[in-house]
């Protein structure tokens, strides 16, 4: 399906500008691929998006449950808690069901890694800070090579090694670095290859700097993420900006955005910062107005209204929803679909042209009824 052309920017001056696209992001950084199950990470490939589940991982159903939503929302990769063996055992099961790639989330206990691999999962994060000496994450490595899982190594400055913070003082840049590449180099003695890194802090400047002076020296994909970004709100912002400052330096194969919030929102959070940089796009986007004294049909709920019935919609339109006369017919035109709104009625467009005038409202179901039309036969059925 066609998705409107990028228009050229205007400066106040009615200037045209140079295309965000031709500048932002940065050219990807050149990082090796590793593959957890069908989804590549690093490479050429697109940047994935990851959640975590927050379920009890003992509880099957609810867990199964809650991977399933993530994915019907467009998660890539799953992360689950391993707290302990009775986690673990449920590993196989969950394997067995989920219809995304399976990363076990393991700390202190290499034990639980090993049941982790035996369960067949497509990767594990294994974080330098508290999962022992040398020998366990040889025993680990082993496992994992033989059964063609993928090592994420997760570093996090809250759990940094004592002996690091010891020497540089606090949980420096260089101190994460330093505690990811211990650990991968003790896979890549061990012929273990098949490596991701994060480089994780609540502090921006930490997660940024981390990331950038490990993005310098080494071509491991970066899984990127702000540790503990708050609810959703907060975390949402403080997350687009920290994993936007990386992506549009072209640093960053895969995220996660953390918030204190249903998973489903993560992702959501997630395809929007890509979608934002232009990295990646899943669903429609909508280029609404913020409203203002001369509008005369209601924006805000005609939105949320449009928003709720495109749902189901995963195809790349642009959807234009704007109030009036002043930037309205510009944008609904640029649009696959768009409304211009006028006094109580909207002018309905499809690909540049006008179809009708539509009583405001009546405007939501005309607009995706004109949606239905360009999928016809694609994607109409996945319109609530
Ligand atoms: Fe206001 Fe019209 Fe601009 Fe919407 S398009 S913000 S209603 S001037």
């Amino acid at each position: 399906m066609r998705s409107r052309k990028p228009q050229p920017p205007h400066s106040p001056s009615g200037a045209s500008l140079p295309s965000l696209s031709l500048t932002l992001p940065s050219a990807r950084r050149k990082t090796r691929t590793v593959s957890l199950g069908p989804v590549a990470v690093g490479g050429d490939s697109p940047v994935s998006v990851q959640s975590m589940t927050k379920t009890d991982t003992r509880d099957f159903d609810r867990t199964l449950s809650e991977i399933r939503a993530l994915q019907v929302a467009g998660c890539d990769i799953v992360r689950v808690a391993v707290p302990d063996m009775a986690a673990a055992a449920t590993l196989r099961q969950l394997k067995l069901h989920s219809p995304l790639p399976l990363v076990a989330d393991i700390h202190f206990d290499h034990r639980l890694a090993l049941a982790a691999i035996e369960a067949g999962v497509d990767g594990l994060r294994l974080n330098p800070g508290n999962i022992g000496p040398r020998w366990k994450v040889e025993e680990i490595a082993k496992a994992a090579r033989d059964r063609g899982v993928v090592i994420r190594v997760g570093v996090n400055a809250g759990s940094l090694e004592k002996d690091l913070l010891a020497r540089h003082g606090s949980p420096t840049p260089e101190a994460m670095v330093e505690s990811a590449i211990r650990q991968v180099r003790i896979l890549e003695e061990l012929h273990f290859d098949r490596i991701k890194v994060s480089l994780k802090a609540f502090s921006l400047s930490l997660t940024v700097a981390a990331n950038r002076l490990f993005s310098r020296q080494y071509d491991y994909p970066l899984h990127l993420g702000i540790t503990a970004a708050g609810p959703t709100f907060a975390g949402t912002i403080r997350s687009a900006i920290g994993l936007g400052l990386l992506l549009a330096e072209g640093i960053g194969d895969t995220i996660r955005v953390s918030l204190t919030a249903d998973p489903v929102e993560e992702v959501r959070v997630g395809h929007e910062v890509l979608h934002s940089l232009g990295l990646r796009q899943r669903g429609p986007t909508i280029v609404s107005c913020p409203s203002c004294g001369r509008a005369e049909i209601d924006i805000p709920s005609l939105v949320k209204e449009v928003q709720e019935k495109l749902q189901g919609l995963q195809e790349p339109l642009h959807i234009a929803v704007m109030g009036c006369p002043v930037n309205g017919p510009g944008e609904a035109r640029a649009a696959d679909v768009g409304i211009a709104g006028g006094k109580a009625v909207g002018l309905l467009f499809s690909r540049g042209q006008i179809v009708r005038k539509v009583a405001a409202s009546e405007l939501a179901d005309a607009l995706v009824e004109e949606v239905s039309k360009l999928g016809k036969g694609e994607r109409s059925d996945a319109l609530v």
